[in-house]
């Protein structure tokens, strides 16, 4: 913990007029108040107050407020009086900690009407006076810095407060610093994933790229300096919060990002930005469009500098951010950086001076307090205000959603709740039916429909913009996915079993997982399901004597077991299929949604269409796909009998889905009987989605014909009619 003199000498450092008798009682009372108390990290809790003070004189900021700092918390949690502390240490300091205090226990993730309540007194309070803020940040961003010792429960909200209200003050009151610090924070622990994998590529990077960012520095910096400029360049690379920002709102990976590093480049007058900048534009090529002058025109927030982005030294794409030592302070502490320029009355009236245009932020926005909006209005006003890359929805109970901006009904559904995001199939905005894919504006009032049979499409995964949403598709989808696979391998293994003539039983298998290195039920089915154990393997785990026959006892030229009655095929034959009567197989495995997120696909060439026999081959590693029964290519299957899946049509008869198929049209070689094919299968609503012609003779050309129709009925009206036309000799589905 920081010692009493230690604090006094951080202080004297900035400000040699520092009243050293009045620190060292506020250290003491404190440290008085205090008394035994704990944080919940067990350190002694005055460490706090004192660590929050300390944060405060990085900002060097004058002795009120550190005093402040220091007894921020007394009022609330020990027997100290603001009378008591008025008597001591002066109304400005009583002033403050009451302002704190008043401030400490507003809770500013509440339902809608209670927040714009505590957000009002939260900025009245710091409308009063400014340090009240300060110190609030301050105290913020220590709490958020050993959030670790806080109880699991409460971190979210803590992290989600900081990041919807405390960073975009920060931001607002141009405190660059505070800000990424407490962005960095909240979203390591509102997204540990993705904080974890931003830093680690991060890291990895500047390994691979060793001295870069010093290279650039001092190439840039004698570039300059051999131009009569004299600068100081720091690079730095950008903060984890910021590239995961960056990537979301460009929906970007992480090696799509160009510009990981930025550079500040400070010269020594205003007039140094300007030329410092003609003569980076002149020895390296502009990135266009990047070129920003916010010293002609600041931000809200005071921030000044001139940016612009070159391929700079060794083909690096390098963002400078070009300003003097001024305007550096500013974009570091923002308005603490007021603070710095003392005069005789005080830094109260510097802190309040006008001369700070986040602090006229700050007055209009309060202005509107006496403006009589409506709670609601005012909440909206101000949120606005505040967060402008940030979309404010509502709950039909009114429960305030923040989103960033472009986010949709499916982002929304999973920041109410997972569960919520993994059932919803549809929405109403306002009170009205929408998709879930529309983009939310301001004030939207979202209602989530849900249903529990409901999985989330896999698409989904890239519509929404919050990354909360994404990992929560890409979960459930995985789990969904896996859930077909294990539904799937017990098919096979059922089968599997059936065909060796050995009982099938769960708990025989549940011994033999060890054998199959699996520690789940699930785990053998899914792993069945998937290709990775062979079904010969698994019935040896439970029937270690059992031996799988021979290939030639399977059949000759392979001859799959009839019993089945899948087919029957003896070499030199001809395929010929004997097809199984579906009351045979009540336990045909059913393809839900077809042409959805399944690992099912169609055979190419030809594919197959509702009313056809088809069957599904199991490949290992990729999913199911789907044959009509007379494809040639299921030859290719007939020694793995146990890759062949019992398989069905699960289509809506009223689907107008269109599915592939293939025909093969003889036509007599002559003009318009390419034209006469066309219509014929255009006046059956057929759909031609690829034609390749051959020659085959002079007299005859053959067309391939790729076909979207909707079922076999469909397919056999377009060649009944192609085969009633006098220009065409045959028509024939392909057979794959
Ligand atoms: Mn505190």
């Amino acid at each position: 913990m920081m010692r009493q003199y230690e604090l006094v000498d951080r202080v004297r450092r900035y400000n040699p007029d520092t009243d050293e008798a009045l620190l060292d009682r506020a250290y003491v009372y404190a440290m008085r108040a205090h008394g035994t108390q704990l944080r919940a990290s067990g350190d002694p809790y005055f460490s706090h107050p004192l660590e929050v003070a300390a944060i405060l004189t990085d900002l060097e900021l004058d002795d009120a407020t550190i005093v402040a700092a220091l007894l921020h918390d007394t009022i609330e949690d020990t027997g100290a009086t603001k009378a008591e502390i008025e008597k001591l240490f002066g109304k400005q300091i009583a002033d403050l900690v009451e302002g704190l205090t008043k401030i400490k226990k507003l809770d500013l993730v509440s339902k809608q009407a209670k927040q714009a309540e505590n957000l009002r007194k939260l900025l009245l309070a710091i409308a009063d006076d400014v340090r009240v803020l300060l110190v609030k940040l301050a105290d913020r961003l220590h709490n958020m810095r050993t959030l670790k010792y806080v109880p699991q429960e409460k971190r979210d909200r803590v992290a989600q407060e900081t990041l919807d209200i405390y960073a975009p003050l920060a931001a607002r009151m141009g405190m660059q610093d505070m800000r990424e610090e407490l962005e960095d924070l909240s979203f390591r622990q509102l997204s540990a994933d993705a904080y974890t994998s931003i830093t680690t590529r991060v890291e990895e990077l500047r390994e691979r790229n060793g001295p870069l960012v010093e290279e650039i520095e001092r190439e840039l910096q004698d570039e300059l300096s051999a131009r009569g400029i004299p600068a100081r360049v720091k690079g730095r690379e950008k903060r984890p919060y910021s590239i995961w920002r960056k990537m979301e709102r460009k929906a970007i990976g992480f090696e799509q990002l160009s510009d990981l590093y930025g550079f500040r480049v400070i010269v020594q007058g205003v007039e140094d930005c300007y030329r410092a900048l003609g003569v980076v534009h002149m020895k390296w090529p502009i990135v266009p469009g990047r070129f920003k002058d916010y010293i002609s025109t600041p931000k809200p927030n005071d921030y000044r500098s001139v940016h612009t982005t070159v391929i700079g030294p060794r083909r690096q794409r390098v963002e400078l951010q070009i300003r003097t030592q001024d305007m550096e302070d500013i974009a570091e502490y923002g308005i603490a950086a007021h603070a710095l320029y003392k005069d005789e009355s005080g830094a109260q009236s510097i802190i309040l001076s006008n001369e700070s245009r986040a602090y006229a932020w700050l007055r209009k926005t309060i202005e509107n307090l006496s403006q009589g909006l409506s709670p609601e209005e005012f909440l909206e006003h101000t949120k606005l205000e505040l967060f402008h890359d940030q979309v404010f929805c509502f709950t039909p109970k009114g429960r305030l959603i923040a989103l960033p901006r472009r986010a949709t009904p499916i982002d929304f559904a999973y920041a109410v709740h997972t569960d919520v995001g993994n059932t919803a199939v549809g929405c109403k905005i306002n009170g009205t039916i929408a998709p879930l894919v529309s983009e939310l504006k301001n004030g939207d009032e979202v209602e989530i429909i849900t249903s529990k049979a409901q999985t989330p499409p896999g698409a989904w995964e890239t519509i929404a913009v919050t990354g909360k949403a994404r990992a929560a598709v890409r979960r459930a989808t995985r789990t969904a996915v896996r859930a077909q696979y294990a539904g799937l391998g017990r098919k096979i293994a059922e089968r599997a079993f059936a065909r060796a003539g050995k009982a099938f039983g769960e708990e025989a298998l549940a011994k033999a997982m060890p054998r199959l290195a699996r520690t789940s039920l699930d785990d053998v089915f899914a792993a069945v399901g998937r290709g990775e154990i062979k079904t010969d393997d698994l019935i040896r785990a439970v029937y270690p004597d059992w031996s799988a026959p021979r290939p030639d006892e399977r059949g000759t030229g392979g001859r799959a077991p009839t019993g089945e009655g899948w087919f029957e095929l003896k070499k030199g034959q001809n395929l010929k299929f004997k097809i199984p009567d579906a009351a045979e197989h009540p336990a045909a495995i059913p393809i839900r949604g077809i042409n959805g997120d399944l690992p099912v696909r169609f055979a190419p060439n030809g594919g197959a269409v509702p009313g056809d026999r088809i069957v599904g081959i199991l490949t290992p590693g990729e999913g199911i796909t789907i044959y009509p029964i007379h494809s040639r290519e299921l030859q290719h299957f007939e020694d793995a009998p146990e890759r062949w899946l019992d398989v069905r049509w699960d289509v809506d008869e009223l689907t107008d889905g269109r599915f592939p198929a293939q025909i093969v049209v003889t036509a007599v070689n002559e003009p318009g009987s390419l034209a006469q094919v066309a219509t014929g299968i255009a006046e059956r609503n057929g759909n031609i989605e690829g034609i390749s012609m051959r020659s085959r003779s002079p007299d005859f050309t053959e067309m391939v014909i790729d076909l979207g129709v909707f079922d076999l009925r469909h397919l056999n009206g377009i060649i009944s009619d192609l085969r009633s036309r006098a220009v065409v000799s045959s028509v024939e589905r392909s057979s794959g």
